[in-house]
């Protein structure tokens, strides 16, 4: 579904952060993508959704497919249209705008059907039908997390990147957020993970990806890496 070819991110023209990153994410899997902080996670998700040039980043080598079409050269909306969907880092949600303002925005790029994509959002999070005249500034970090990702799934992606998902969430609700992640999963949606919480990441995926200082240092099954003691060491310890 999505392949990573030897890429490389430079930010400002000097300072080199993904340094020859290759993966992929085979249709209906979900890939946990593991690392440190400053490891280029965030990075790589900003090339992957075309975001890297508002961070004066740039990719200067290799490729990404999306179904081996090329989408490194394409802008962010037209990767969107690509069938690509991300979630930012930090659930940035328009705080001004209600819930179903936020959702409608997401909804954009559709080509029709735009209430039914609202209804299927609000099957998976009925908390998000609840609150949809709220202003989306005023919602708990758990429910902005959600909207982040209705937002996201509006848009019918064939791929959703979540970038730390579970990140400042009381234990109850990242259990929550990991169940939905596995029903948007078996509704059909590829998902790449990134995550701090390991072993929240390894236990939903089938496939997890390990980066330090902009490269991929390990590539194994999650349930090898769930086992492996120097992964247990370094990052199951915060789970
Ligand atoms: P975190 O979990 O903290 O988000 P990460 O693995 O996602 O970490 P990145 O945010 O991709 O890592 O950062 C990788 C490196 O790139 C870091 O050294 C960071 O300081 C640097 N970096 C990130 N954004 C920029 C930018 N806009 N300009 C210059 N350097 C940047």
């Amino acid at each position: 579904m999505l392949t990573v070819k030897n890429l490389e991110v430079v930010y400002n023209d000097v300072i080199l952060v993904l340094r020859g990153v290759s993966l992929s994410v085979p249709e209906g899997q979900i890939v946990a993508l593991l690392g440190a902080n400053g490891a280029g996670k965030t990075t790589l998700l900003r090339a992957l959704s075309g975001l890297l040039d508002i961070h004066d980043g740039e990719i200067t080598k290799g490729e990404v497919r999306l179904r081996d079409q090329p989408i490194h050269t394409f802008d962010a909306p037209k990767i969107v249209a690509a069938g690509l969907g991300q979630v930012l880092e930090g659930r940035r949600v328009f705080s001004e705008f209600t819930v179903e303002e936020n959702l409608r925005v997401g909804g954009h790029t559709r080509r029709g059907g735009l209430a039914e994509g609202i209804e299927e959002v609000y099957e998976l999070f009925p908390v998000l039908k609840e609150r949809r005249k709220n202003t989306a500034g005023y919602l708990s970090g758990g429910e902005q997390q959600m909207l982040a990702m209705g937002r996201a799934l509006v848009a019918q992606p064939e791929i959703l990147l979540l970038d730390e998902p579970s990140l400042g969430l009381a234990p109850r609700i990242v259990a929550q957020i990991k169940d939905i992640i596995v029903q948007i999963n078996e509704r059909g949606t590829t998902v790449l993970l990134v995550e701090q919480n390991a072993t929240m990441a390894l236990s939903i995926a089938q496939h997890g990806y390990v980066m330090e200082h902009g490269k991929v240092v390990m590539d194994k099954p999650a349930a090898e890496l769930l086992d492996d003691e120097d992964i247990r060491d370094f990052y199951l310890g915060r789970g």
